[in-house]
């Protein structure tokens, strides 16, 4: 289907769908619900949608089937696809991990000489015991890593932990870390040529850092004493000056600014103290900078 729109991969069914999809919804793609199709366009954009298995994403983009997608670091470190990472988009954080039986739990890296490691990124793993100078056999499953173990049919494994609560399930410990891993928008190596669609992927990714600054960030408003307010000045994690307007009331100002969205709860007491009232924290949709 050549009709000159952008296409944008992006998984079909995983934990990275809900996310991408929210996050192009955020740059303001009206995307119809695509229930069980293949591709879908965007109403207002020139960019159609490929719903796919992840693990095709990399692939699919390198060839030219899709100009563009959306896919975990993980993925494509482990196909090894020839294209370009072109946006971090922080979600879809995760990390892989060696885990072990509490009986057999190495101590250092050298312990992982002649261990059989069960893992379904026998590339990354082999990278990574290169990259340490270590011999270990790598068996590679497709699923149910965590099994491997207690079948007998390895020593340890290296797969995806986030919370760590598969790996307690199946009594298996944490040991060393073998990489970190994002949602990542990755594009075609000769994208760059087609001056129509990279100029829509730019304008795209634009939007993202936008969103993606915008959710960093909270819009913070108070009342405060006007003689506070050198110390409030002081208390405000912003980059920029806060805004400060006057009120009805002589006595007391308005205080807005922009501050970084987790650092909130570590500065509202020394606000009250300060004699901040009404503080108020408000969400913002979009930075542009
Ligand atoms: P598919 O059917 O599309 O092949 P899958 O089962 O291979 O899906 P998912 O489990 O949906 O893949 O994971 C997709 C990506 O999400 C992973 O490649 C990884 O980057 C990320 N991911 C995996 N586990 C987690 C997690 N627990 N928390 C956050 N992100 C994760
Ligand atoms: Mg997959």
């Amino acid at each position: 289907m050549e009709n000159g729109n952008l296409k944008l991969a992006i998984q079909k069914k995983g934990r990275l769908s809900e996310k991408s999809l929210e996050l192009l919804k955020l740059c303001g793609l009206d995307i119809e619900n695509y229930s069980e199709r293949l591709i879908v366009s965007a109403k207002n954009h020139k960019l159609d949608l490929l719903f796919l298995r992840d693990d095709d994403i990399p692939e699919y983009v390198q060839d030219g089937v899709a100009d563009i997608g959306i896919v975990g670091e993980d993925v494509v470190y482990e196909k090894q696809a020839n294209i370009t990472v072109s946006e971090k988009l922080g979600f879809g954080k995760c990390k892989l991990m060696i885990a072990a039986p509490s009986n057999g739990m190495p101590e250092s890296l050298e312990d992982l000489n002649g261990k059989t490691i069960a893992t379904s990124y026998p590339n990354i793993l082999k990278l990574f015991l290169n990259a340490n100078n270590l011999q270990a056999k790598i068996i590679q499953i497709s699923g149910s890593v965590e099994i491997a173990p207690s079948l007998g049919v390895a020593d340890l494994i290296c797969d995806i932990v986030s919370t760590g609560n598969t790996l307690r399930m199946n009594k298996l410990n944490k040991s060393f870390n073998v990489f970190d891993s994002e949602a990542v928008m990755i594009s075609n190596n000769d994208l760059k040529k087609n001056e129509e669609k990279y100029a829509i992927l730019q304008d795209l990714i634009a939007r993202m850092r936008s969103v993606l600054s915008a959710k960093k960030s909270k819009y913070l408003m108070m009342n405060i004493p006007k003689n506070s307010l050198e110390e409030i000045t002081r208390i405000i994690p912003s980059l920029k000056s806060p805004t400060v307007l006057h009120l009805a009331d002589e006595a007391s100002l308005a205080v807005h600014a922009v501050i970084p969205a987790d650092r909130f709860w570590s500065i509202v007491n020394d606000l009250k103290a300060a004699g901040a009232t009404g503080i108020l924290l408000l969400p913002i949709e979009n930075m542009i900078f």
